[in-house]
């Protein structure tokens, strides 16, 4: 079989180092752990732990306002980190990176600050009918407190969206476009450069939810043009509670605040203030010190082992597991893009997700089962939910088969 031959060549050992992970030594339930489930959050690598504790036993103080060694010290490590992250995406400049808790909050960032100022009554967004709820339900607020319209592009049976829809949509009224990159449930990786284009010849600015794809991606942000895009520190191998929000200089500029509070400001009276600069402007109060030094430290191990190393390595186990599932009886695997990334939702005929997920939980096999905060997918798909597997590089060929042995054992162990 041709993928079993790229597996040959593919070594799993080549430059991915597993003992970096110590969480995946762990045995859960008798049998070493097999994480699946990645599209949620990533195991974290010593050398990222190992930074968090260095920071915290070396360096800690807070940035910016101190005049000693120690504040000195932080204040280096956090715009290091913000450096580090310019680079990784390729940004034009340093200020184009404001560290949010999440993407959650990135784009909830986007809707506030841009969206209050520049969104006004009959106006419209346009989405894809394949969002998480984190790139829907800021855009709901925002058009209820506005007074404008969401528009919807539709997923076609394969999982991918449909770009003739899209082109449909476009009107004089669009003030923005804001649609996933890649789809955390499908793991379709969505036409965005043809979007984008589109977007721009009508002078819209695009906005990507980046949360699944920076992780699994080299991504370009100015190869790309994208004027937003929005990603998770904990998807990439980074802590919790930091993330990102990039924006074009010239759009933050425009922008006004987010949160009110210290750091933010220029000068302050009594009535009024002014702001600071970008991105200072954006990150009101104490920011998460150690979580971004975190995911800078994150961002040098997937660099050093290359965002196409990776990618390749998740393309092949991914094209592997889709090929064994598929030859499996009564499965139904949602998403069949041809462009597409290591996240696949499938159902079991008459096994309920949760049942499956509790019965490869047994077996120490880690998945997800739900709606994957993306509920308006399930209603389409009429169903409530799927059982998801998602890869990530240090996941191994043994792990897919053991997986593939266990959902057949599920099959037989819930057959009526
Ligand atoms: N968008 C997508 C496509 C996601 O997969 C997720 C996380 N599941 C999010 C947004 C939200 O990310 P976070 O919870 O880290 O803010």
């Amino acid at each position: 079989m041709e993928v079993l031959e790229k597996k040959r060549q593919i070594n799993y050992g080549e430059g991915i180092n597993r003992d970096d992970f110590p969480i995946l030594l762990e045995t859960i339930r008798n049998h070493p752990v097999v994480y699946f489930d990645n599209a949620a959050t990533t195991q974290k690598p010593k050398q990222v732990i190992d930074a968090l504790v260095k920071y915290y036993e070396h360096d800690n103080a807070n940035v910016h306002r101190a005049i000693h060694q120690l504040g000195e010290r932080a204040t280096a490590g956090f715009e290091k980190a913000r450096n580090k992250v310019a680079e990784f995406i390729n940004a034009h400049s340093d200020k184009e990176i404001i560290f949010t808790r999440g993407t959650t909050e990135a784009i909830n960032l986007v809707a506030t600050s841009w969206g209050r100022k520049f969104v006004e009554s009959g106006d419209e967004i346009i989405l894809s009918e394949m969002e998480h709820h984190s790139n829907l339900i800021p855009w709901q607020l925002l058009a209820k407190e506005r007074g404008a319209h969401l528009r919807f592009i539709p997923f076609k049976e394969d999982g991918t969206i449909d770009y003739n829809e899209f082109i449909k949509l476009m009107n004089k009224n669009t003030k923005l476009i804001a649609i996933t990159h890649m789809s955390n449930v499908f793991g379709t990786i969505n036409p965005f450069k043809k979007i984008i284009r589109t977007a721009h010849d009508w002078g819209v600015p695009v906005l990507l939810d980046a949360a699944q794809s920076v992780p699994h991606l080299p991504v370009d942000v100015q190869q790309l043009d994208c004027d937003f895009l929005a990603f998770s520190g904990h998807k990439m191998l980074g802590p919790t509670g930091i993330g990102v929000l990039y924006a074009k200089t010239q759009l933050l500029e425009n922008m006004d605040p987010y949160q009110g509070g210290g750091e933010m400001i220029n000068t302050v009276w009594l009535e009024k203030a002014t702001w600071n600069e970008i991105p200072h402007k954006f990150e009101a109060g104490t920011p998460n010190i150690a979580g971004a030094i975190g995911l800078a430290e994150a961002i040098d191990y997937l660099q050093d082992l290359t965002m196409e190393t990776l990618t390749l390595y998740e393309q092949d186990i991914t094209t592997y597991a889709l090929e064994k599932m598929m030859a499996l009886d009564g499965i139904t695997i949602y998403g069949q893009a041809p462009e597409r990334g290591g996240v696949v939702s499938f159902n079991l005929e008459n096994v309920h997700p949760h049942d499956l997920a509790h019965f490869l939980d047994q077996h120490g096999i880690a998945v997800r089962a739900g709606h994957h905060c993306a509920q308006p997918i399930m209603r389409k798909l009429e169903i409530a939910s799927t059982t998801r597997a998602s890869f990530y590089f240090y996941n191994t060929y043994e792990e897919i088969d053991y997986f593939i042995d266990k959902l057949q054992e599920a099959a037989k162990f819930f057959a009526f």
